[in-house]
């Protein structure tokens, strides 16, 4: 703590101030407005009771205008999409499914909505910040999960009534996992092949409204419920079944490509490849924040092993006559400190991450390419922090011993809440194999674009290498 009477500041004060990097601002007023128990999760609560109290909080965060950070000027918010990143990423301190519901709403809906969508969406990305639009990020199907461009749902164009026929073929196409699909969301952005003029366009995403204002089950909408999961009991995880449900034209999220009423396909983006892979690419700050929030729970869960760590004692020390405290066993330091440096790593990638994303999604970097180095960056960062959270809270929880095993002291809800960040927002050995592909083609791009003398220097430094490693001086 600073100390106020003198103005020194500490180590610690210092450290803060370099860990909460460029929004450190907003990461002060989160921690005096996140206090008491408003926003904490209720381990206790059943599922249903659990989903009811996280849409409470959400609506107390909207109040506090944490969403509106993120979105456009145009469309009621700031523009700072940094901001919201990091304003939302301190709920995860309080509670993951209040972190996680508030990232399918604010982050993976309505960021489809407004960043795939174009003015005629604008009034439904102004009701989605203060709730007042209730939506789930429909995309993954019971068959398809990583494979995302084999969707089965279709939505076909019909020109005699100018409307979108969303449709679930198989059984294998229903929408799974979606979250918000179970009990609130009213809307569904649904990703589907798109189908006109008898030609399938790949997939796109449509708005699809699901349950009418009591909460039922639209005409030709089947929602079901995902039930128990293994964490985030705040979070209303279910499937969704449409059989032929018809939805206006103007219900395609139509930045990228859009259908006149005659059934004409246009598309800014000529080549079907890089039309997708875009469309995936304006996605890019949810998987940001899983990061994020993954490096935050991991972060409480090692303050309370180490703080635990440092009052536990057990055996007596025969030379002082006291018993010894945790923290003081080599094997515990082992144990717990290489993983805080490496969360202290976490945070500065993080932020670095974050600064990045602000740069090219407010238009400051346009540089060529600088959009890709970005999704490469987070799918890589994305799968170091879940990876990292996985591990150091189960070594969290087993250095508190059988205390770390009481819920009340929230390692185990850590634990769970945190587990399948590993498979959300991106499989993490896909989104390794994503990485490695990427790293392979800039270094085949390197090595096709070198001249003569290039590849006289590239030789030598491969044979270089080769008789460094060999001769053990590398390692
Ligand atoms: C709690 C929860 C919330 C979710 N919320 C949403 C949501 O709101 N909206 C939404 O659209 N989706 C959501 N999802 C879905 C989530 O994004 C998918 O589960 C995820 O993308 C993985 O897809 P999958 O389950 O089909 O697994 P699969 O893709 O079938 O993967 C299964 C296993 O196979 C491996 N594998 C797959 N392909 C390859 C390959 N090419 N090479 C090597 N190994 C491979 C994977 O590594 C993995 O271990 C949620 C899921 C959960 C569990």
């Amino acid at each position: 703590m600073a100390n106020l009477a003198t103005g020194s500041f500490t180590t610690a004060d210092h450290l803060r101030t370099a860990l909460d990097g460029p929004w450190a601002q907003v990461r002060e007023t989160a921690r005096k407005q996140l206090t008491g128990n408003q926003f904490i999760g209720d381990p206790y609560l059943d599922y249903k009771a659990a989903r009811a109290r996280v849409l409470d909080q959400m609506r107390a965060v909207a109040e506090l205008g944490y969403p509106g950070l993120g979105f456009r000027p145009e469309h009621g918010g700031l523009g700072e999409p940094g901001a919201a990143v990091v304003s939302l990423e301190m709920l995860a301190y309080c509670d993951l499914s209040l972190w996680v519901k508030s990232g399918v709403q604010w982050g993976l809906f309505g960021g489809a909505v407004e960043n795939l969508g174009t003015e005629r969406h604008a009034d439904q990305v102004r009701r989605l910040i203060p709730l007042d639009l209730l939506g789930c990020f429909a995309m993954t199907e019971s068959g398809h999960g990583s494979d995302v461009a084999n969707l089965e749902t279709t939505a076909t164009y019909d020109p005699a009534t100018e409307e979108f026929v969303i449709h679930t073929p198989t059984p294998s196409a229903r929408k799974d996992y979606i979250g918000g699909a179970a009990e609130h969301a009213r809307v569904a952005a649904v990703f589907a092949q798109l189908i006109t003029q008898d030609e399938n366009r790949g997939v796109h995403c449509l708005l699809v409204p699901i349950r009418d204002a009591d909460g039922a089950d639209l005409p030709g909408v089947t929602t079901y419920d995902d039930g128990l999961k293994g964490g985030l009991l705040g979070v209303d995880n279910g499937r969704i079944v449409f059989d032929q449900v018809r939805v206006p034209r103007e219900n395609l999220l139509n930045r990228y490509a859009d259908v006149a009423p005659n059934g004409a396909y246009t598309s800014t983006i000529d080549n079907p490849s890089r039309r997708f892979f875009t469309t995936l690419g304006t996605l890019v700050r949810g998987r940001i924040s899983v990061g994020g929030a993954a490096a935050a729970g991991t972060r409480v869960a090692l303050s309370i092993a180490i703080r635990y760590a440092l009052l536990r004692r057990q055996f007596l020390d025969q030379d002082t006559g006291s018993e010894t405290v945790l923290l003081d066993y080599r094997n515990h330091q082992r144990r717990l400190l290489p993983l805080l440096a490496k969360s202290y790593a976490y945070a500065f990638a993080q932020n670095d991450l974050v600064r990045r994303m602000e740069l090219v999604q407010t238009g400051r970097d346009t540089a060529p390419g600088a959009q890709r180095a970005l999704e490469k960056r987070a799918a890589g960062l994305k799968v170091a922090q879940t990876r990292h959270a996985t591990r150091a809270i189960q070594e969290c929880r087993e250095a508190c011993g059988g205390a770390g095993y009481l819920t009340e002291n929230r390692l185990v809800t850590l634990k769970a809440d945190t587990d399948v960040f590993t498979t959300f927002e991106g499989d993490n050995v896909v989104l390794t194999q994503l990485v490695a592909k990427e790293l392979l083609t800039a270094y085949a791009d390197e090595v096709r674009d070198l001249d003569a003398l290039g590849w006289v220097r590239f030789a030598a430094t491969m044979a270089g290498d080769v008789v460094r490693k060999r001769s053990g001086v590398a390692n």
